[in-house]
């Protein structure tokens, strides 16, 4: 059972380089470092190793367990959802997901984790399970990446590809965030490569022009799901603050700085934003950034009145974005549809059977 008591600091919240472990040699940093890291062992009892007397001495210091499994939904071959408890109580997702879906006994060739970065997210899309409550508080570099370590344990495999795609707006917690993609990125840390890490941002133009900065060539989404102000407005508040025009602009110089594709994300949800006139907009932003565009038929929220468009229109709607020449398009059908695989939907449905 893990102590869910916050009386000591988490290890994995401080990079590896910056750890002053009771003055230990180097040597030792490193063995510590590579049973985080490499063998995923959030024990320090663990650590056969390291003498026991050390290994005590580091447990009373430290915590190395940044959360505890709550519950877990679907299966190996398929959309695999976990629910972690924070040590403070709160509760957050992560959803592993096979590149193809596996039939019985055979195992993905690709491995995706989904990623959250906050308790919950201040800026209120009306169609999402995240926002419901606002922001509870941002995720620790140790939260985010126990979720990587742990998850990664669990499927007993590699991660291949990394999406923040999870509960909360990454770009909103930047300064856990950089901490943490250093060391998925460091060889000495996760070994991620950059080209397979993508940040998903619902819009923050200062923080896109931040990110721009970031060194390594880590992959950009940005949550379109409307074509015009008017559109995009209606669901999504932070377009107030930073309206379409703006966005895309900040998008070019992303792409400018980077030389690297971006992806536009767009939700489907019928009667909202998924008009043909829509698919006319969104074609000409992508031509406009050269930018991929990822539709998303709209996963129904318990409790939320949005809905998914019938197949018809979203075909519709795809062939309508092809016409128009946006550079690629690809239609992605949830996979975890059955078991609430649309961020916060876990979390939300645990909030109610609490209730
Ligand atoms: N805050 C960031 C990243 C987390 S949300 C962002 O908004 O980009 C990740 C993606 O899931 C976003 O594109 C978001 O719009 C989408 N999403 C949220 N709720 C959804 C739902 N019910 N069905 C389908 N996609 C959803
Ligand atoms: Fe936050 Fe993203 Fe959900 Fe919008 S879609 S409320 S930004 S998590």
């Amino acid at each position: 059972m893990v102590n869910l008591k916050q009386s000591k600091p988490l290890l994995i919240d401080t990079p590896f380089e910056q750890w002053q472990l009771k003055g230990l040699p180097s040597y030792r940093n490193k063995q510590i470092r590579e049973w985080i890291y490499e063998k995923g062992i959030l024990d320090f009892e663990k650590m056969s190793n390291l003498s026991l007397g050390l290994r005590e001495d580091l447990k009373k210091e430290w915590d190395l367990m940044p959360m505890e499994l709550s519950r877990e939904q679907g299966s190996e071959d398929t959309t695999q959802k976990f629910l972690w408890k924070l040590r403070d109580g709160q509760l957050i997702e992560s959803v592993l997901i096979p590149a193809t879906e596996g039939t019985k006994g055979v195992r993905a060739s690709r491995l995706t984790l989904c990623v959250s970065t906050q308790v919950g997210c201040a800026l209120g899309c009306k169609f999402c399970a995240s926002g419901l409550d606002g922001l509870k508080r941002n995720l620790t570099t140790g939260e985010i990446i126990g979720q990587i370590l742990i998850a990664r344990a669990k499927a007993g495999r590699r991660i291949d590809n990394l999406v923040f795609m999870g509960m909360g707006e990454p770009l909103a917690n930047l300064p856990a965030m950089i901490p943490a993609l250093d060391q998925i990125l460091s060889p000495d840390g996760l070994g991620i490569g950059a080209r397979h890490i993508t940040l998903s941002t619902s819009g923050l133009v200062p923080k896109i022009l931040e990110l721009a900065k970031y060194p390594a060539q880590i992959r950009l989404a940005i949550s379109l799901h409307g074509g015009d102000n008017r559109t995009r407005e209606q669901i999504m508040p932070i377009n107030k603050r930073y309206p379409i025009e703006e966005l895309i602009d900040a998008c070019e110089r992303f792409i400018e700085e980077r030389k690297k594709m971006i992806t536009l994300e767009y939700i489907l949800i019928k009667g909202i934003n998924d008009d043909l006139g829509q698919a006319i907009l969104l074609a000409r932003h992508a031509r406009r950034l050269n930018a991929k565009v990822n539709l998303i038929p709209y996963n129904k929220v318990e409790g939320m009145k949005w809905e998914r468009p019938e197949l018809s229109q979203i075909n519709a709607f795809r062939s309508q974005v092809e016409k128009e020449n946006a550079p690629r398009v690809t239609l992605r059908m949830e996979k975890g549809h059955d078991i609430d695989a649309a961020c916060g939907q876990l979390r939300l449905r645990e909030t109610v059977e609490s209730c």
